[in-house]
């Protein structure tokens, strides 16, 4: 194989290459740099690179390890030592991270790289990366489209071949949704089974890290690295964590697969509905039965998603003053001034809209109203999901109501691009984890654009739903499409 053809490589076929010593982590970085030289002037994935430091590393690590010499892109969310940390906004301009983050460290302990930082909504709000204050990241199917988001980067990236696999999180389905838009798979761990140390906050009650790959296998890998109890998140479960690897290849003869009839709503695209219901076809030829469910408190999950996840961003976004970090204005009158100046100059539209939006439902008069009812319906919702479960072992449906997006197309209307989440979100309001598996292709004037199936599973079952993805995943050729920006 040539060099060049290197980053068109999966994970696992790379690291085995690695550890066969067929080829040096050297020559993967400097491979993985001449294509990034190639591919970013069109997709504009990644906020900032660093191969000299990568390239140091590379020289070091143990390629016997897990992910020994496999480079991954980071989402600039989550603070790598030494590296900026925008999270796509102006505010934090000229800041450098002081230490890893907890997953950084996991990964660098299984021997990966992370040697570049990728661009995302600004403080990951958002669907389609649009959002971010420094630059647009398209999506490698279709330019004039988007990757989806918020982690649009991290999945633009994986999609030319730009990145082998990279790490977003997920909010209200940042990884699920950019996944599904950019033909990848995607996976949000359930709440509190992967560290938030030193990733900063959008929402801590709905947070989460996880990897976005060109297989499942791929997904299973960073996962069996970056999960774990950490004494630096209190939020981090202690259960053991198991080799993802392991369940792939197993079949689903005896697994019932919950198909809520919630998910069968209108406005769906019709390609998406057609390419979800063959999906359900295949994994009953796979073995798998069906389970007709309903999930009553669904048509609640974006209101209440969005009273809690703003009420919890316009407290964590406090922090950001001008004092601690990153963007300062210029000139202050006195101190109100400066924090008010620092905040209106440094924050983009969206993040404003939040936080006002967030203060609005946390204030007196309104608290009871709207932020105490959300978390009644919140647990309303994720009683759903608990007798769900009872039924099955999965929970199907697609990742997202309709294909990539053309750029611009939903930037004057914030509720339109809200939308993008109706069954991505309920899973962080509830704590279960979900993955996003290609599952088809919608065509749309000339252009082929990427399905997404999504598969929701109970708290900490993470290992079966890489199981049935994976199963889904090795029955189809979809994981196989590559992008035309990956074919350069
Ligand atoms: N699109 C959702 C939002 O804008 C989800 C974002 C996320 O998961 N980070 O809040």
């Amino acid at each position: 194989m040539s060099r060049s053809d290197l980053p068109a490589l999966t994970i696992a076929d790379l690291q085995s290459l690695l550890r066969r010593k067929e080829v040096s982590p050297r020559e993967v970085l400097e491979s993985l740099r001449a294509r990034i030289e190639q591919v970013e002037p069109k997709i504009e994935a990644y906020l900032s690179i660093d191969f000299e430091a990568a390239l140091k590393e590379a020289d070091k690590v143990d390629v016997n390890l897990p992910l020994g010499g496999v480079p991954i892109a980071i989402k600039d969310i989550i603070n790598v030592a030494g590296q900026p940390c925008t999270c796509g906004s102006k505010i934090l301009a000229g800041y450098r991270s002081p230490y890893d983050a907890t997953v950084i460290n996991n990964l660098r302990a299984a021997g990966a790289i992370p040697f570049g930082k990728t661009n995302m909504d600004e403080f990951a709000m958002g669907s389609s990366t649009e959002n971010s204050s420094i630059k647009v990241t398209k999506n490698p199917w279709d330019l004039s489209r988007v990757p989806g988001g918020s982690s649009g980067g991290s999945a633009a990236a994986v999609a030319a071949n730009a990145a082998f696999g990279a790490l977003g999180t997920d909010t209200g389905g940042s990884i699920r949704q950019p996944a599904s838009l950019s033909g990848l798979v995607g996976l949000k761990p359930s709440y509190g089974r992967v560290s938030r140390f030193g990733v900063i906050a959008f929402a801590s009650s709905l947070d989460q890290v996880g990897p976005l790959t060109k297989t499942t296998r791929d997904a299973a890998m960073i996962m069996s690295a970056i999960a774990g109890q950490d004494r630096h998140d209190s939020t981090s479960l202690p259960e053991p964590v198991p080799d993802y690897t392991k369940n792939l290849g197993r079949d689903l003869k005896g697994i019932k697969l919950g198909v809520p009839k919630e998910y069968r709503v209108e406005g769906i695209h019709p390609q998406i509905s057609a390419a979800v219901n063959a999906a359900v076809k295949q994994l009953e030829s796979l073995g798998a039965e069906m389970v007709h469910l309903s999930l009553p408190h669904t048509d609640y999950g974006i209101a209440v998603y969005y009273f809690i996840a703003t009420a919890e961003a316009s407290a964590n976004l406090a922090r950001f003053d001008g004092v601690r970090y990153g963007y300062r204005a210029k000139d202050p009158k006195d101190l109100l001034d400066h924090y008010g100046r620092t905040r209106e100059e440094g924050f983009g539209e969206e993040v404003k809209r939040r936080i006002i939006l967030g203060t609005y439902v946390l204030s007196s008069g309104y608290y009871d109203a709207y932020y105490v009812r959300a978390q009644k319906v919140r647990e309303l919702i994720r009683q759903d999901f608990v007798k769900a479960f009872e039924k099955c072992d999965a929970i199907i449906s697609p990742t997202s109501p309709e294909p990539a997006f053309k750029l611009g197309e939903r930037t004057a209307n914030p509720l339109a691009m809200y939308l993008a989440d109706i069954f991505t979100n309920t899973a962080n309001l509830a704590g279960i984890c979900g993955i996003s598996v290609p599952c088809g292709f919608a065509k749309e004037n000339g252009s082929q654009l990427p399905i997404g199936l999504q598969i929701l599973g109970k708290s900490l079952n993470e290992a079966r739903i890489l199981q049935i993805a994976h199963a889904y995943e090795q029955s189809t050729d979809w994981h196989r499409a590559r992008s035309p920006i990956a074919k350069l």
